[in-house]
């Protein structure tokens, strides 16, 4: 993609935002280093941010070394969450990604 300002080559950048942490990608001019996003980039940042408007707050406690989420109980009920279940916990930048396991 070309720079809408100057007309010059861009790259793609991983930035995120200060306030959430969401990681979204835009377009960064190498010449006069102008940030911009295009709309696939901007609709996925959408959806990320009507997630996060959906998201509950939960509490961290310490379980012998380790340390616990405890998942809001709409979450478990809606999910088919109960003890003694496997899931897969991912990093993803300041984020952490809980993926349940059938
Ligand atoms: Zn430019």
């Amino acid at each position: 993609m070309k720079c809408p300002k100057c007309g010059s080559e861009t790259s793609l950048k991983k930035e995120a935002l200060q306030k959430s942490g969401l990681d979204y990608e835009s377009h960064y001019c190498t010449k006069c280093r102008e940030g911009f996003v295009d709309m696939k980039q901007l609709d996925e940042l959408a959806k990320k941010e009507k997630s996060l408007r959906d998201a509950k707050k939960t509490k961290i406690s310490r379980w012998g070394n380790s340390l616990a989420v405890r998942i809001p109980k709409e979450f478990a009920t809606e999910l088919k969450i109960t003890p003694g279940k496997h899931v897969l916990v991912s990093r993803e930048n300041k984020a952490l990604k809980i993926i349940l396991q059938s």
